[in-house]
């Protein structure tokens, strides 16, 4: 039988891309100048900051990594500094704190939902920081301790209210990486609009996607000059060609935002759509045993951007890589989980906080086909692959 690949997450093209790239290009805006960037910008903004009385800045870029650089360079991190992030995520942001010449901590993560763990962040704190002239410092590498980076992993949020309440009483600035969770809520209110920054991407597999892309979302007007300032070559004067400081070219071109304004369009669509993903394999895998899908905190509303589960091999009969080849054998496309960044060689000499659980997550998790546009008999097909093995 010729039966079809099954991706892990392909993007889904609707309509209004297509018509929208056309007016691009029949309008000669193909550039990074010209209204699409701006239109993006200010929907996505919009977006984000739903119903509540502040306002919010978006800044485009070229791709997410790009974006965490510029929040890291607006956020006031200095070289030598240290920023705590989990140690269980992709490793954009890491690079991103090596780009400015700080160095992460690496912070554990929960069993239950894979998140940055807030209480070992603070057991991190009590233990091996004190307070040197006003500011935290790390008694272990001796460095200031400028930020933290919490990332908010597969779609879930990060546990923040505790965590900004530490960055408020040690000053430290919360730096968001909300790449993977675009649309999801914390406590009510978006996941990006916790802290000072946040960062999101539009690569291809993400909720939304431009094909390539990224946006750096800040409240503080300031910090969203500043950003774009970066973004566009740090020009102080643009006639005379004056740079004070050092810039970057990354600003997002007409093109992408085109696409990107389309994608804003049907965002809960796609929203539904991975709920009513994550729904049927909550269901249909409950009763296998073994297989145990990642936790959701109560005051939490997931965008179930990469459903995931932990495999436990003596219940279950064999273990995560073990069933990720058998789903490959069956044309389905299955992926671990990052491998701890600690442990990582441009990593290795960090500091890394009593880490156990991001290790044993990484051993023993698997992210199942989640693409938008999975059709039901996809998707049956998937679950009948790992009851059936
Ligand atoms: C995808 C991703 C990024 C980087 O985004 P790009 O657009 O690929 O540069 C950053 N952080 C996390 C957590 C991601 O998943």
């Amino acid at each position: 039988m010729n039966i079809s690949f099954i991706p892990l997450c392909e993007p889904t093209i609707h309509g209004n891309e297509w018509f929208y790239v056309k007016k691009c290009l029949d309008d000669h805006v193909i550039s990074s100048v010209g209204g699409y960037v701006e239109r993006f910008e200010k929907v996505f903004a919009a977006y984000l900051k739903g119903d509540h009385p502040s306002p919010l800045f978006a800044v485009a870029c070229v791709n997410g990594t790009a974006a965490l650089h510029v929040a890291l360079l607006i956020s006031g991190v200095q070289s030598n500094e240290e920023v705590l992030m989990p140690a269980l995520t992709f490793v954009a942001p890491a690079n991103a704190i090596r780009y400015v010449g700080a160095w992460p901590v690496f912070i554990d993560v929960e069993l239950r939902t894979g998140q940055m763990d807030v209480e070992k962040l603070h057991d991190f704190i009590r233990k091996k920081c004190e307070i040197r002239g006003g500011r935290l410092v790390n008694r272990v590498t001796q460095r200031i301790i400028a930020s933290i980076l919490p990332v908010h992993i597969l779609g879930h949020p990060v546990d923040m209210e505790p965590l900004v309440a530490l960055a408020k009483k040690y000053h430290l600035v919360v730096i968001e990486d909300a790449a993977q969770s675009l649309g999801a809520l914390y406590k009510n209110k978006k996941v990006g609009t916790w802290g000072d920054i946040a960062s999101f991407s539009f690569n291809g597999n993400k909720v939304i996607t431009t094909g390539g892309g990224g946006m750096v979302v800040t409240a503080d007007p300031l910090l969203a000059k500043k950003a774009r300032y970066y973004t566009t070559q740090a020009k102080d004067d643009p006639q005379e060609f004056i740079h004070h400081e050092i810039g970057y070219n990354y600003r997002l071109t007409n093109i992408q935002a085109a696409i990107g304004l389309a994608q804003m369009e049907y965002l809960n669509d796609h929203l539904t759509m991975k709920r009513r993903l994550a729904n049927f394999y909550d269901e249909s895998l409950i009763k296998v045993e073994g297989i145990k899908p990642f936790g959701k905190s109560l005051d939490a509303v997931s965008s179930h951007w990469l459903y995931t589960v932990v495999v436990d091999k003596d219940s279950y009969g064999m273990d995560s890589r073990e069933l990720l080849f058998r789903l490959r054998e069956k044309k389905i496309e299955a992926r671990p989980l990052w491998h701890p960044l600690h442990l990582l060689k441009p990593f290795r000499s960090c500091y890394a906080h009593q880490i156990e659980v991001a290790e044993y997550l990484y051993r023993h998790s698997l992210s199942l086909p989640s693409s938008v546009g999975l059709k039901m008999e996809e998707q049956k097909r998937v679950v009948e692959a790992i009851r059936g093995c």
